[in-house]
C-alpha cells in the first residue's frame, strides 16, 4: 500500500471522486454511541500469539512472495492447505493483471470460508504477496530486490490463520470469510506519476468478480502491517469515510481489552489499500487496521518497503493485540453483541 497523498489531485479517475462523495452520507451515522451493555463480556478464546508468529515466520521462510515466482506458488499452496486443515471451504481465484512495469502478473486470491451456510457473515482480509522492490525513499539498500514482507503482508495473514485455527477449536455461530488478496503491493510509488489503481490488483479483481457470487457480508476488516513492535493504529480516513461505526466499535473493543497503545483515538490520512477498492467497487463497508506511526516521512514504519521488513520487526504482543481484538469481534457477532 502507499500513502494516499494525491487524493484530490488524481480525482479525475472518477473512482476517487466516490470517496469525497460518500463523506457526507456516512458522517451522520458515526455519532452512534456504543452502549455499556455492548461491552459486557462474552466467552472468547485466547489468541495464541506464538502460533501467529510461527505463521508469519513460515511465510517469510518461503522468501519474497512476488507473483510469477516459485516462492509465491509454494506459499500459496501452503496457505490453501493450512485453511483446509482447519475445515474451511477454500476457493482459489486466479487472475492475470498488468502491472505498471508492463509485466503480466499471474495472481491468485485465496478465499477460505468458515460456516459457508451461515446467513450472517463478516469478511476478514489481508494481502499475501510481498513487494517486488525495496523502494522506500528512506533506504536505498538493494532497492531493486524483492522484500521479505514479514510485517507488510505476512503479519496480517499470520493473524488470520490463527483466527481460523481458533474457530475450528471453539465454534462460533457466525460465518467468517477469510480473503487473502494477491498483488496488493506491486504498485507504482512514484511521486511524479502516481497511480492508485496500480496497487491492490487482487482486491480490484475480487471486488469486480465476487467469490462467493453476490457476496454481502455485514462488513469487512482488513489487516495490513499489524505485527511490528510498538505499532500504532490510528483511524485511517478511507475506513472512517465508509465504515465509521465499525471502526469506532473495533477501536473501543481493542481499548476495552487493554490495547490502548495500539488502538489510538487519532485519525490518519487515507491509504491506498485493498479496503478502498472493496468499498468503492464492491460497496462492502470495510475498514483497515494498518500500522502508521506518527510523523514519519513515508507515513509508515521505518521498515516499510525496505529489507528491514523481516522477522526482527515482528512482535508477538502486537500480533496478539490485533488477533485478540478480532476474536472479540467474531464471538461478539456470534452472540449478537457487536
Ligand atoms: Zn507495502
Amino acid at each position: 500500500m502507499h500513502f494516499f497523498k494525491k487524493l484530490f489531485i488524481v480525482s479525475s479517475t472518477g473512482i476517487l471522486l466516490a470517496l469525497a462523495g460518500c463523506k457526507s452520507d456516512s458522517s451522520t451515522s458515526s455519532t452512534t454511541q456504543i452502549s455499556e451493555e455492548d461491552l459486557q463480556p462474552v466467552a472468547v478464546p485466547k489468541f495464541e500469539r506464538d502460533s501467529a508468529f510461527v505463521f508469519v515466520e513460515k511465510q517469510v521462510a518461503f522468501g519474497p512472495r512476488v507473483p510469477n515466482t516459485e516462492a509465491h506458488k509454494q506459499c500459496k499452496n501452503w496457505l490453501v492447505e493450512k485453511f483446509k486443515s482447519y475445515g474451511l471451504k477454500v476457493t482459489e481465484q486466479p487472475f492475470q493483471a498488468k502491472a505498471y512495469t508492463g509485466k503480466t502478473l499471474n495472481g491468485v486470491n485465496i478465499i477460505a470460508q468458515y460456516k459457508p451456510e451461515a446467513a450472517k457473515r463478516i469478511l476478514l482480509a489481508a494481502h499475501w504477496d510481498s513487494r517486488h522492490i525495496a523502494d522506500s525513499p528512506l533506504n536505498v539498500d538493494r532497492s531493486n530486490e524483492p522484500i521479505l514482507g514479514a510485517d507488510d503482508g505476512g503479519s496480517g495473514v499470520g493473524v488470520l490463520l490463527e483466527i481460523a485455527r481458533q474457530l475450528q477449536a471453539t465454534p462460533a455461530d457466525v460465518g467468517v470469510d477469510f480473503v487473502l488478496f494477491d498483488a496488493e503491493d506491486h504498485g507504482n510509488d512514484s511521486d511524479v506519476n502516481p497511480d492508485p489503481e496500480s496497487w491492490c490488483l487482487g482486491s480490484q479483481h475480487w471486488a469486480r468478480n465476487l467469490v462467493p457470487a453476490g457476496y454481502r457480508p455485514k462488513y469487512g476488516i482488513l489487516l495490513d502491517m499489524v505485527g511490528a513492535k510498538g505499532a500504532r493504529f490510528p483511524k485511517e480516513e478511507v475506513s472512517m469515510t465508509f465504515a465509521p461505526q465499525v471502526m469506532n466499535k473495533v477501536w473501543k473493543l481493542g481499548q476495552s481489552l487493554g490495547y490502548t497503545n495500539y488502538f489510538v483515538n487519532e485519525t490518519a490520512g487515507p491509504v491506498t489499500d485493498d479496503h478502498y477498492f472493496v468499498n468503492v467497487i464492491a460497496k462492502i463497508p470495510m475498514i483497515d487496521i494498518i500500522g502508521k506511526p506518527a510523523n514519519t516521512q513515508t507515513g509508515f514504519g521505518a521498515h516499510w518497503h525496505t529489507h528491514n521488513d523481516n522477522m526482527d520487526v515482528i512482535d508477538v504482543r502486537t500480533l496478539r493485540a490485533v488477533g485478540q481484538t478480532m476474536l472479540e469481534v467474531i464471538y461478539r457477532e456470534a452472540a449478537g453483541r457487536f
